[in-house]
């Protein structure tokens, strides 16, 4: 009888290759560890800037800054760079860094089960199975799009997509298209699309706080002096941080950001000349509740003749129209989706089974929780970049990315220099940190702001945000403290 043929080992896998699997990636190798595969369920890389090839798709955080410290870039052409060139980045790191051999594209993950007689990770994928000693899960929040229960939808006999899977194919021009959301999926849509289609209908439930963007080219002499004056890039990137992070004390008190809601409104009079649409265009909560959009061209194309803002609120959709509350009826030929993502209920929580099988959705019951945003009680050696409470309102979440990065560095050195099999961390280390973030939110606008957004879960808690600064963040996160964790000493039958 021949035994049972083992799956493939690796001793650290990654699920997902957008800016946190190939960040990850890179620091193992800059490391010297070599022995890792990243699983991407696509066919090729990027994460987000893959998926979202909308019309506009840019990134409202300047390039210089939303890029990796340890993989500069001279060579940005914009100050907020569009996204064909951020994948172009994120391939050229993938080539530069030497990933190839570890990616493994084709390869959903579809469960992941900490055995805890063998002590390490068993993985299903959509294309095998493999066995791995670390976990680390670089997913995003912003991956699984939410499509809205809208009574009637699948009914609808024209074009329906969402923004983050834009169908090039699908020729707008001349075309009557509804577009529904005003987040900055939307407000970079908009503007793109508004030229081309004879009607644009945007269906608009809450109004956003939009700034000026004030993006700009970088020429070719910029570039030259970022690439070859010592200092140049740097000195930017430096500035850019500077900036944007001292922004997050409007966040932490809200007092701060009526100075930008000024900016806002006065942006909003420079570009909207119609009383009655710039009313439908302002907003009633406190700037920062909800993403602050950055816009130079979204007013303006919502001023345009083809352009209508409808905020009765969509009652149905029909063959080929949309029914609004106040009973009009509104014929389309096309739906655009601008409806955000499943943040706080992401599929993949079902699929990843800890000590006793209890996966993480069981864990949290409805509200995401996390040691340091990285690690969980009872899933050892499972490490989440950008996992719970991680995202920002005020800069670049690579900050956030690289300070984990750190974090997963130094729980291998201390696993490996110990001879350990596993860490997690202590329930009481989780218990403290979630019990002193929630209550540093709770003066934030986050929380005092008088919205709903993405950033809450249906217990109504922000399980999303970092109410702090990245260096805060980097503080407390970057270094392994082993205090925290409970040490897990392999088994001599292990593995
Ligand atoms: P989003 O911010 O979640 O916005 C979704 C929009 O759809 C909101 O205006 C929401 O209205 C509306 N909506 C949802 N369900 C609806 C329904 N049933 N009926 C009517 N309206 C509905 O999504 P997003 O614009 O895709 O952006 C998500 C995140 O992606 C952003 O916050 C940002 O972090 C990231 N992003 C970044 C960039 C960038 O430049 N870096 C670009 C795009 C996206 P309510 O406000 O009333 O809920």
């Amino acid at each position: 009888m021949t035994r049972p043929q083992q799956p493939p080992h690796v001793r650290i896998a990654i699920v997902g290759s957008g800016f946190g699997g190939l960040g990850m990636a890179i620091r193992l190798k800059q490391e010297g560890i070599e022995d890792f595969l990243v699983f991407e369920r696509a066919g090729s890389l990027g994460g987000v800037w893959r998926d979202n090839t909308y019309p506009g798709c840019a990134c409202d955080v300047p390039s210089h800054l939303y890029s990796f410290s340890f993989a500069p870039n001279p060579d940005w052409s914009r100050a907020y760079s569009p996204q064909p060139e951020i994948q172009a980045y994120l391939r050229a790191c993938a080539d530069r860094f030497g990933l190839a051999p570890h990616l493994r594209f084709g390869h959903a993950l579809v469960e992941a089960a900490w055995d805890e007689r063998a002590q390490r990770w068993r993985l299903q994928t959509s294309a095998g199975r493999y066995t791995a000693d670390m976990l680390i899960t670089a997913v995003g929040g912003l991956s699984e799009p939410a499509v809205p229960d809208l009574p009637g939808l699948a009914s609808f006999q024209g074009k329906v997509m969402h923004s983050a899977r834009w169908d090039a194919d699908y020729a707008l021009a001349g075309k009557r298209v509804a577009v529904i959301g005003t987040g900055a999926s939307a407000i970079q849509v908009v503007p793109s699309i508004q030229p081309q289609v004879q009607r644009l209908l945007l269906f608009q439930r809450t109004p956003a706080w939009v700034l000026p963007r004030k993006d700009y080219a970088l020429g070719p002499l910029a570039r030259w002096l970022f690439r070859w004056v010592p200092g140049a890039r740097s000195l930017l990137r430096g500035a850019l941080y500077v900036v944007r992070e001292a922004s997050v004390f409007g966040f932490l008190n809200p007092w701060f950001l009526r100075l930008a809601q000024r900016q806002a409104l006065r942006h909003l009079r420079r570009s909207v000349a119609d009383p009655a649409l710039r009313e439908k265009l302002t907003p009633r909560y406190v700037m920062g509740c909800k993403r602050i959009l950055r816009s130079d061209d979204y007013f303006p194309a919502l001023a345009r003749e083809n352009v209508e803002v409808l905020t009765s609120g969509i009652r149905e959709v029909r063959e080929h129209a949309i029914v609004t509350q106040d009973g009009h009826v509104h014929p389309v030929d096309a739906i655009i989706l601008g409806t955000g993502f499943r943040v706080t209920d992401m599929p993949i929580v079902h699929h990843i089974r800890g000590r006793g099988g209890r996966t993480l959705a069981q864990a949290w019951a409805g509200s995401m929780k996390a040691h340091l945003g990285t690690t969980v009680n009872g899933f050892p050696n499972l490490f989440m970049l950008l996992g719970p409470n991680t995202g920002l309102g005020h800069t670049s979440v690579i900050l956030m990315m690289e300070s984990q990065m750190e974090h997963v560095l130094g729980a291998l050195r201390y696993v490996e220099g110990r001879g350990l099999a596993a860490v997690e961390p202590w329930a009481e280390a989780q218990a403290r940190y979630v019990q002193q973030l929630d209550a540093r939110m709770a003066g934030t606008v986050w929380a005092t702001g008088g919205c709903v957004s993405w950033y809450q879960d249906a217990t109504g808690r922000n399980s999303t945000l970092w109410p702090g600064s990245t260096l805060s963040f980097r503080r407390r996160v970057a270094y392994f403290e082993p205090s925290d964790y409970v040490a897990i000493p392999r088994r001599p039958e292990a593995g």
